[in-house]
């Protein structure tokens, strides 16, 4: 079988990006952070090679999803670039692959490390699956496992690898800073953490088959608490969301893609509010 790799590469946890002004596309530093974003998709590109993998798929995961710089990939990897797209974050994965690889991430909301979110800062104060917290590594762990697909390296602060291994102990991890505070932090030199997530992601890669796919049990629910109360009013009104409390309203379904897509679409409806 073609040994393919998914790689789905978010901003916040690259070395040396710590604001806003990294992650922003007005921001005075934005250009700096998306080519770094880009060397370090590059470093588990290359990581993923070495472990012979034949095709690799890299998704661009971060705000509008247009960061990494076309003509800076690795040309041997396929780019998925900009949104909406459908699985946001995982858009691409299919049970065809046989590993995906996360870089870049960063902790869940409301939990130390830098710049803390789950998929939107402005509207998602805490996101539960099956009522446990989540950040954005757990959300698209389940959409890997419903394709059969293990989680198999994680790169971002010490804070978002420390939870991913929570949630997937086997889980190689390259933590490529450590959060002084939410905007601040002691990075790696950027060709340290390169050459480090190429190491682990060869490492994971090659680790695939002892690391489980995240299956969460079904009927699975997404329970999404709003940092206001009209967010929460207007997602009400979509069939099937129950409101929980005044901030809170969550979602059920057999099929986690379902409420994962759900949960998607009211943050798009009711998340800027
Ligand atoms: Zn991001």
């Amino acid at each position: 079988m073609t040994l393919k790799v998914y790689i789905s590469v978010d901003m916040e946890g690259v070395s040396g990006v710590v604001h806003k002004d990294h992650t922003s596309r007005d921001g005075d530093d934005y250009q700096l952070a998306r080519r770094l974003m880009t060397l370090e998709a590059n470093a588990a590109i290359e990581g993923a090679f070495d472990a012979r993998a034949l095709e690799v798929v890299v998704n661009d995961s971060h705000g509008t999803m247009r960061n990494l710089i076309p003509e800076l990939l690795d040309p041997r990897a396929q780019l998925i670039t900009g949104s909406p797209k459908p699985l946001s974050m995982m858009q691409g994965i299919d049970n065809t692959f046989s590993a995906a690889i996360c870089i870049g991430y960063h902790a869940r909301a409301g939990t130390s490390g830098i710049l803390d979110h789950t998929m939107s800062g402005r509207a998602v104060y805490d996101l539960r699956i099956n009522g446990k917290s989540q950040g954005e590594f757990g959300l698209n762990s389940g959409i890997a496992g419903y394709f059969g697909v293990p989680m198999v390296m994680i790169s971002g602060d010490s804070a978002a690898t420390s939870q991913a291994t929570d949630l997937v102990p086997d889980i190689v991890t390259a933590a490529v800073k450590e959060a002084v505070t939410r905007y601040s932090a002691k990075c790696l030199s950027p060709i340290m953490a390169q050459s480090l997530i190429k190491e682990q992601s060869k490492l994971g890669v090659e680790s695939r088959e002892l690391i489980a796919p995240i299956k969460y049990p079904t009927p699975t629910t997404l329970t999404l608490q709003f940092m206001n109360t009209a967010m929460a009013e207007i997602a009400e009104m979509i069939p099937g969301v129950e409101r929980n409390n005044d901030v809170t309203v969550s979602y059920t379904s057999e099929d986690y893609l379902e409420a994962f897509k759900c949960i998607r679409a009211l943050l798009i409806i009711a998340g800027t509010l």
